[in-house]
C-alpha cells in the first residue's frame, strides 16, 4: 500500500479509465467504491446484444491496435489476454466512386492521385511514422500542415474530407499532433475480444470486485462536497464519505459536480476544452453491402453541412467483414457512423428518421442494396465522444489533480498527444490512481 492506512476512495464512472483505476486502487488495499450512472459498465466502449446473438456488439465501432500496450498489459494482469485477438481486416477510402485500400503501404500507389501526389503522400507518411517530435506538430493545424507538405491535391482528396467528417465545423482547428498520433499508433492488424468489448469490460469489473471493490451500477453521482476532513459523494440515495475521489466524467460534468471550481483557472481551462459528439446507426442485414470484403470504408465529407455533403455520414463499417457473423447468428452487421456537435439535428431526430437519412448512402456504395435486407436497426448517440485538440494543446490541459483537495480528474479530454481510445483511458486511469495514492 502506497499510503500507511487504507483510504476510502470513490471512483466516478465505470468506463475503461474508472475500472483500470479501481483495479490498481483495490489491489493496493484501499476501500474502493465505483459509481456508474449507466445500467452496465463500459462507458463509450460498452456493447449491446440482440437476443439471437452469442456475442455483444459495441454500440460504437471499436477495435484495438497492436501498439495498445497499456490495454494489453491490463488484459494480461486480469488473466484474459488469451481472449484478445488481432485479425487483419481491409480498410478503405471511397474515392471517385470506387473503393481503394487506405493502408499506408504499397497499396497507396493505386490511389487516384498524380505521381507527384503519391510521392508527397509517401514522404509525408514516412516522416510522420518516424518523427517522435509531436511538440513541433502541435504548433500548427492539420489543415495548414497537410496543405503545405502533402499539397492541395492530396489534402483535398484524402485528408480534408476525413477531417471534416471527424470534426465537422471544427475541422480546421485540430492540430497536426492529433493526425501524427493516429498515423504513428495505427497498425494494420486490429484487435477485438472474444465476446466483444463488453465481455472484456465485464471481466475487468469482475476482477475489480474480486479485489474487494464495490461497483454500484445505475447510481449517478450528483455532486461532490467537502465536509470537515471528508469528501461527500452525493447520489439520489444520499451522501457517502470518502478520503479521496477520482472522477472520470466529461469536463462539463466534473465542473458541475465540484462547486466553485468553474471560477478557478483550472475550471476555466477545463471549460475551454472542445469536444464533439458521435452518432451510430447499426443495421442487422440479411446481405453484405461491402461485397469486396472491406471492414472500414471512409466516406468523403464535402462540407460540414451534412445536407450539402454527398454522404450523410463518415464511416460505413461492415463489422462482419472483420469478425465472424456466426457470432451474431448470421446477421451482417453494419455501422453508419458520424461525428457531429451535440446541438446537431442528429441528436434530436427520432431513430426511424435517422435510419431513413442514412440509408441512401448504402445504395450509393452498393446499388443492389435494398431496404428489405434490413432485419433490425439501432441508433446510438453520445454527446461527448471525441476531444478536439487545437494548436498548442499541451499548454492548455488541466492537470489530473483538481484544486479541490483530495479530488482527481482523469478524462478522455486529458488524453494527449494520443487520440482518445480505451488503451489511453486505461493509461490515464492508472496514472491518476497512482497519483491519488501518493497524494502528489
Ligand atoms: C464513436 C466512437 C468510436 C470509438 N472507437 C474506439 C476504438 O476503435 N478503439 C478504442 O480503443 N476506443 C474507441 N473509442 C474511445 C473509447 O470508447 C473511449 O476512449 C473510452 O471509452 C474512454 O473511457 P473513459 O473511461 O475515459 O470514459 P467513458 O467510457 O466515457 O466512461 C465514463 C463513464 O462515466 C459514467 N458517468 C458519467 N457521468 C456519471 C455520473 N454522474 N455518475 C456516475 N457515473 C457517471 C458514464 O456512464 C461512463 O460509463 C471510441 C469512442 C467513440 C465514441
Amino acid at each position: 500500500m502506497t499510503q500507511d492506512k487504507a483510504l476510502r476512495v470513490a471512483v466516478i464512472g465505470a468506463g475503461p479509465a474508472g475500472l483500470a483505476a479501481a483495479w490498481d486502487l483495490a489491489r493496493a488495499g484501499h476501500a474502493v467504491t465505483v459509481y456508474e450512472a449507466g445500467e452496465r459498465v463500459g462507458g463509450l466502449a460498452a456493447g449491446f446484444k440482440d437476443e439471437t446473438w452469442a456475442w455483444e456488439l459495441e454500440k460504437f465501432y471499436h477495435h484495438w491496435f497492436e501498439s495498445d500496450k497499456d490495454l494489453l498489459a491490463l488484459a494480461e494482469e486480469i488473466g484474459v489476454r488469451q481472449d484478445v485477438f488481432f485479425p487483419r481486416p481491409k480498410t478503405s477510402y471511397w474515392l471517385d466512386d470506387k473503393i481503394y485500400r487506405s493502408e499506408m503501404n504499397a497499396s497507396a500507389l493505386r490511389l487516384p492521385l498524380s505521381p507527384l501526389g503519391i510521392i508527397r503522400l509517401g514522404l509525408a507518411g514516412v516522416f510522420l511514422k518516424l518523427t517522435p517530435n509531436w511538440r513541433a506538430l502541435e504548433q500548427v493545424t492539420a489543415d495548414q500542415w497537410m496543405r503545405r507538405w502533402m499539397g492541395e491535391e492530396v489534402y483535398n482528396k484524402l485528408w480534408r474530407p476525413l477531417l471534416i467528417g471527424k470534426f465537422s465545423t471544427q475541422y480546421d482547428r485540430v492540430n497536426m499532433a492529433w493526425m501524427w498520433a493516429r498515423i504513428k499508433a495505427r497498425t494494420v492488424r486490429l484487435g477485438s475480444f472474444k465476446g466483444g468489448f463488453q465481455a472484456f469490460l465485464n471481466a475487468l469489473a469482475d476482477a475489480v470486485r474480486r479485489q474487494g471493490a464495490e461497483v454500484l451500477l445505475a447510481t449517478p453521482v450528483t455532486g461532490i462536497g467537502r465536509v470537515g476532513d471528508d469528501l461527500h459523494v452525493h447520489t439520489s440515495g444520499g451522501a457517502q464519505a470518502f478520503d479521496r475521489v477520482l472522477s472520470t466524467t466529461s469536463p462539463a460534468l466534473m465542473l458541475k459536480h465540484l462547486p466553485g471550481v468553474a471560477e478557478t483557472d483550472y475550471g476555466r481551462k477545463a471549460a475551454a476544452l472542445h469536444s464533439i459528439g458521435a452518432v451510430c446507426v447499426v443495421l442487422a442485414l440479411k446481405q453484405s453491402v461491402l461485397t469486396d470484403g472491406t471492414y472500414w470504408l471512409n466516406l468523403p465529407a464535402d462540407s460540414p453541412d451534412k445536407r450539402q455533403s454527398r454522404f450523410p455520414f463518415l464511416a460505413l463499417v461492415e463489422h462482419t467483414n472483420y469478425l465472424d457473423k456466426a457470432n451474431y447468428n448470421g446477421d451482417v452487421l453494419v455501422y453508419c457512423g458520424d461525428y457531429v456537435p451535440p446541438d446537431h439535428e442528429y441528436f434530436t431526430l427520432d431513430d426511424d428518421a435517422m435510419v431513413e437519412r442514412f440509408l441512401p448512402a448504402l445504395k450509393q456504395v452498393n446499388p443492389d442494396f435494398d431496404r428489405s435486407w434490413i432485419r433490425r436497426s439501432w441508433v446510438w448517440r453520445a454527446p461527448y465522444a471525441q476531444p478536439v485538440p487545437g494548436v498548442n494543446h499541451s499548454e492548455k490541459l488541466p492537470d489530473l489533480k483538481t484544486p479541490v483537495p483530495g479530488v482527481w480528474w482523469a478524462s478522455m479530454s486529458q488524453v494527449y498527444p494520443w487520440d482518445r481510445g480505451t488503451n489511453y483511458a486505461v493509461e490515464i486511469g492508472r496514472r491518476a490512481a497512482a497519483r491519488l495514492m501518493t497524494g502528489e
